[in-house]
């Protein structure tokens, strides 16, 4: 049982001064200031919709109910999503507004509630999930994330979240750094991820095949092998378990700032994507998704 009265002013404690990620830019957002995400305490929802393209078990048949939030705590330089992530397009929604929302994708039929980037701004999201539970919504919560997460504030979210569903974007700090302004991405990382599986383990399914609670863990894997995609299915297979769903994505073209760093301004060769392929079976992983390439 959750303890909302309680956990909801805990979380808004994060905010001022904001530890609510492992930016830790200690800015008062209460009073309006800003830090590493461009975000005061305003949530901007960039969409929310009924969405058919996430993993099967995500988007079952009826859809996830989406809600892609504005502004990120990473400034990944490939971002496709730039315009939303980076230049914070969105409208402001109120604490009931998105309450709402959820309880919108609930009577639209989805399976799921599913917080893209929600990591700057989830003492709102939590305020309005109690919001909408207390009108009906018994929804699942999907937590979909860049995997930069404070480990302090993920422990607060134990209970609330039903399925994680982080990226592991670097093997090597030192090219999150370079390309997301990340410090310490993949110590972070690894770091969060066993904390979420802690939470929730490995993926249940019900009868249908729809998630009901665990992890997913996303790689897309870069051209140059600039994320170490091997190391990261090494660390995940060691320290957490091969039973773990891998979502692998191929979808990677260069966008944004890519052409600044000619070694990520062209999209990834079926021999690089192969090699990846190869390790996740010989690492031993029986779950989770491939995209073609
Ligand atoms: S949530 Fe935003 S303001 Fe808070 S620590 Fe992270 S980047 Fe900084």
């Amino acid at each position: 049982m959750i303890n909302y009265p309680t956990l909801i002013p805990e979380l808004y404690r994060r905010l001022s001064p904001c530890m609510l990620c492992p930016h830790h830019c200690g800015v008062i957002r209460a009073g309006g200031k800003t830090g590493k995400c461009r975000t005061a305490t305003d949530i901007s929802v960039a969409s929310y919709t009924v969405h058919h393209g996430e993993e099967p078990s995500i988007s079952g048949t009826r859809g996830s109910g989406t809600i892609f939030f504005s502004n990120c705590t990473l400034s990944c330089v490939f971002c496709q999503n730039y315009p939303i992530s980076q230049m914070g397009h969105g409208n402001i929604f109120s604490v009931d507004a998105l309450a709402q929302c959820m309880i919108e994708l609930q009577s639209q039929g989805a399976h799921n509630i599913n917080f893209v980037t929600p990591g700057h701004v989830i003492p709102m999201i939590v305020d309005a999930v109690f919001r909408a539970r207390q009108k009906g919504m018994c929804l699942p919560l999907v937590y979909n994330s860049s995997g930069y997460e404070d480990l302090e504030t993920l422990k607060l979210l134990e209970g609330v979240i039903d399925i994680y569903l982080p990226d592991a974007k670097y093997a090597d700090s030192t090219q999150a750094m370079r390309y997301s302004s990340a410090e310490n991405y993949a110590e972070i990382n690894r770091i969060a991820l066993k904390e979420m599986y802690r939470q929730v383990g490995t993926l249940k399914l019900d009868d249908c095949g729809i998630a009901k609670k665990g992890l997913i863990v996303r790689h897309l894997v870069l051209p140059n092998d600039s994320a170490g995609s091997v190391e990261i299915l090494r660390f995940i297979a060691k320290e957490l378990s091969t039973q773990v769903h891998i979502s692998l994505m191929s979808q990677y073209h260069p966008a944004h700032e890519t052409g600044r760093f000619p070694e990520l301004n062209r999209r990834i060769t079926p021999a690089e994507y192969q090699l990846v392929l190869d390790a996740l079976l010989d690492v031993g992983f029986e779950n989770g998704w491939q995209q073609d390439l």
